[in-house]
């Protein structure tokens, strides 16, 4: 197995998501207006946040909260600790959360937060710090009736409870549906940590069924050992599907008859890292995207699948965990190929979906059982999936575009129901 330089990352998200979005108001017959009103978020904010480090300097972080649709409900979207964010990175994750929501009648608009660090070169007491000052920066915009934040890449439940603690104590009283994605002893949702990664197994058994695949026939890799990726890879190996390769941001791991998934869960939490799990060889990060697997599930960052390392992917099947993992001329390429790609806004919204739940629990203070919430998410994602693939096979489109579509027409209905102001 070779090991392949890493391909930069120059593909900017924003352009991949207004080209989607271009291309389903074209499809949809809209004009050049509403196509302006849903390629750009109705509110930005980008706050400085003075960290005080331990050893007593002073560093300057910038963070951004966008906000990019209000017209189904609150806006809603996870908060990114990582050296990558950037404007056009959270505009692009803010519309793809719009798009979500829509797809999966959940009544949000998208939005998406980010704080350019990385959280690894940082205490524990410096991370609260960092999230209590951007909690308090941006506290005007947000609240549970105007937008709500929950965990994504480099920030968990912990990040959660400070963001709802710092609001909390500036409002005077315990909201706990400012946040989603929180610990179970301050009002989470049983269920939540994992339901990203269930919603991601439950259309990657179904692609793989329509595709003709049985799952304890198929192999799969998994790009990213998160917390998408980590429990993506356990519900696959229960499910009967064989995961021959994982990555993280260091390497990956593979192994031709199947990894020992518990026994790699038990090397990361020791090491902190995929690469040196004995019960594997060693492989480059970008080459398990090429491996001849059944299943791929990219679960990191946006646009490892581009036009240069597409036409080299041999799966069949392509699950994106991650949010914008492929860019629109990948895409070409892959259908081309006749590579089935289910996309993001369907395949991860099942973190989204009990964020929901999460929300209605916490606005009711009424809790549901772990079994509720698990029978409501898989019959959600299901639903979503049908009318995902019969969109697609009626008009001759991809689930991508049929997704997109699907999405865009009920946000461009809200918009043109509720009128324009003045
Ligand atoms: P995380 O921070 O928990 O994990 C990210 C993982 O990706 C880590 O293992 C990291 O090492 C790895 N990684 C980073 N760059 C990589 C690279 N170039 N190659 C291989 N691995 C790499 O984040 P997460 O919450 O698991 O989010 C992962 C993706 O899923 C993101 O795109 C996020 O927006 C999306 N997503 C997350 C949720 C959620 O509920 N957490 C919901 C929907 C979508």
């Amino acid at each position: 197995m070779t090991t392949a330089l890493p391909a930069p990352t120059t593909a900017n998200p924003l352009h991949g998501a207004r080209e989607q979005l271009a291309e389903a108001c074209a499809i949809l017959g809209y004009d050049q207006g509403m196509y302006q009103m849903l390629a750009n978020a109705r509110r930005e904010v980008t706050v400085s946040i003075p960290l005080r480090r331990d050893n007593g300097t002073v560093e300057l972080l910038t963070g951004h909260r966008v906000q990019h649709n209000f017209s189904r409900g609150p806006a809603k979207g996870g908060l990114r600790f990582s050296p990558a964010v950037d404007l056009d990175e959270v505009r692009a994750l803010a519309m793809w959360m719009t798009w979500k929501c829509a797809l999966l009648d959940v009544p949000y608009g998208g939005a998406k937060g980010g704080v350019q660090i990385d959280p690894r070169q940082y205490s524990t007491a410096e991370l609260e710090r960092v999230t209590r000052r951007y909690t308090s920066e941006i506290s005007p915009i947000i609240g549970p009736e105007r937008d709500i934040p929950a965990p994504d890449i480099g920030t968990d439940e912990q990040t959660m409870a400070w963001m709802m603690d710092t609001f909390s104590v500036a409002h005077g009283h315990t909201v706990t549906g400012i946040v989603t994605g929180k610990p179970i002893s301050i009002g989470g949702s049983l269920g939540r940590p994992s339901a990203t990664s269930r919603g991601v197994v439950h259309v990657a058994l179904q692609a793989l069924a329509h595709s003709g695949i049985p799952a304890t026939r198929a192999r799969a890799a998994v790009q990213g050992y998160g917390k998408v990726g980590r429990d993506a890879a356990t519900f696959l190996d229960d499910a009967g599907v064989r995961v021959i390769a994982v990555s993280d941001q260091y390497g990956a791991v593979y192994a031709s008859d199947g990894l020992d998934l518990k026994a790699l869960r038990k090397h990361v939490d020791v090491t902190g890292q995929v690469p040196g799990f004995p019960g594997g060889e060693p492989l480059g990060g970008d080459d398990l995207l090429e491996l001849d697997v059944d299943l791929l599930v990219p679960a990191a960052v946006e646009s490892v699948i581009r036009a240069d390392n597409a036409p080299r992917i041999r799966a069949r099947v392509i699950v994106e965990g991650a949010n914008g993992p492929t860019t629109p001329p990948a895409d070409r390429i892959l259908a081309d190929n006749g590579v089935l790609v289910v996309p993001d806004i369907l395949a991860n919204a099942g973190g989204v979906i009990v964020s929901y739940f999460e929300w209605v629990q916490a606005n009711q203070a009424y809790w549901w059982s772990a079994d509720d919430v698990e029978n409501r998410l898989a019959d959600r994602m299901r639903t979503a999936w049908r009318r995902v693939l019969g969109h697609a096979t009626a008009n001759h489109l991809t689930l991508r575009t049929a997704a997109t579509c699907l999405a865009v027409q009920c946000v461009a209905e809200a918009h043109k129901i509720r009128g324009l102001y003045p």
